[in-house]
Order: C-alpha cells, then structure tokens, then sequence
C-alpha cells in the first residue's frame, strides 16, 4: 500500500455520478515530485523486460503512458474512444455500467509479437483496459502487464485481467469496497 500516492489523489464524491467516488489524478500530476516518482515507480517491474510498445488509455493514459514509454525509451500507442483516430483503425466494445462503447487503435499500431505494457491511471471493472487488451491481441501483440495508479480491487478489474492472463501493476490498491480513501 503505498501512502504516498494516496495522499496525492484527490477523492470527487458522486462524480461524475451519484455513488461514485472519483480519484483524480491531476493533483498527483501537477506535483513535480510525484509525477516523477509514480512513473518510476509505474516503470520499475518493467524496467528490462523487453517492452517494445506502451499502449495508454484515453485520456489520462496518455499522460502516464507518454512519460512511461519515455522513460522506456520505446513507442507509445494511443488506445482511443471510438472516431477519435485519422487512419484506419480495429474497434472493441465493452460494456459500462449502463450501455456500451468502443475502444480504437490504428490497425498498424503493433506488430505481431510486439510486447506491450498496458497503462491507465484507474483499474475498476477492467472493461476498459479489457477491451485494450483485446485489440492488442487481435493484432498479435503480447500484453505483458498492466500498469495502474490505483486498483480499486473490489470492482473485479484486477480478477479480470489477472483471469485473461495479464499480471496487474499497481501503486496503490484499495482493500474493499469500505476503505475509506476509495
Ligand atoms: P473500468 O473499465 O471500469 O475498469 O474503468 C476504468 C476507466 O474508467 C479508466 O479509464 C478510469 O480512468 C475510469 N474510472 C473508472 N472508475 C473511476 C474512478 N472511481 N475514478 C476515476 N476514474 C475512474
């Protein structure tokens, strides 16, 4: 469990929803110190483990997923909300809590046998970075893991992804559904 971050997010009670207790990262990103040291810290179990691509997830994935295939010193592969991307693109839809939508990448994104590392600033059902995941592996891509600031546990993203064989990364985990921080 790691303090440190947790005292640098921002708790939103009911937003963007009533129920929902939204973690907003752009107190942690503005913070010079703590940028840095969670995208170390978002690199480190990565660090040598032939990363070839950095694939983040619209809109605060790209942030931390820019700085993280820096610091890798490899590409990065916007994951985007459906009619965002120019060129020719793959669609995955996934389901939220009420309807569905769809998650893009451009169809020349990867290569097959690129190993990719996943990143988003929240984990929760893991629909989201499912459907990532999914995209990157009709393309022949290798998801080597998911790395994440906060793993609200108790939503099941990390049950789900850890099931689709995915380990997860990250910083600071909730323990249930009552824990007081998430
Ligand atoms: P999910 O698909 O349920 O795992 O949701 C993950 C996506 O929704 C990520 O892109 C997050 O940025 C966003 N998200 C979900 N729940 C929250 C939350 N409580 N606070 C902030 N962002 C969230």
């Amino acid at each position: 469990m790691s303090e440190w971050i947790r005292s640098r997010i921002r708790i939103i009670p009911d937003y963007p929803k009533p129920g929902i207790l939204f973690q907003d990262v752009t107190t942690l990103l503005k913070d010079a110190t703590g940028f840095r040291k969670a995208v170390d810290e978002l690199v480190q179990p990565f660090a040598g483990a032939g990363i070839t691509r950095v694939a983040g997830i619209e809109a605060r994935g790209f942030i931390l997923g820019g700085a993280v295939a820096h610091q890798l010193s490899v590409g990065f592969v916007p994951v985007r909300k459906a009619g965002k991307l120019p060129g020719p693109t793959i669609a995955e839809r996934y389901e939220l809590e009420y309807g569905a939508d769809a998650l893009e990448i451009h169809s020349d994104a990867v290569q097959p046998g690129d190993q990719v590392l996943v990143v988003d600033d929240v984990l929760a059902t893991g629909g989201t970075a499912g459907a990532a995941i999914a995209l990157l592996r009709r393309k022949q891509a290798h998801v080597v893991g998911g790395a994440f600031l906060i793993d609200l546990v108790h939503l099941g993203g990390n049950e789900r992804l850890t099931g689709l064989g995915v380990p997860v990364h990250a910083l600071a985990s909730s323990t249930n559904a009552d824990d007081p921080v998430f």
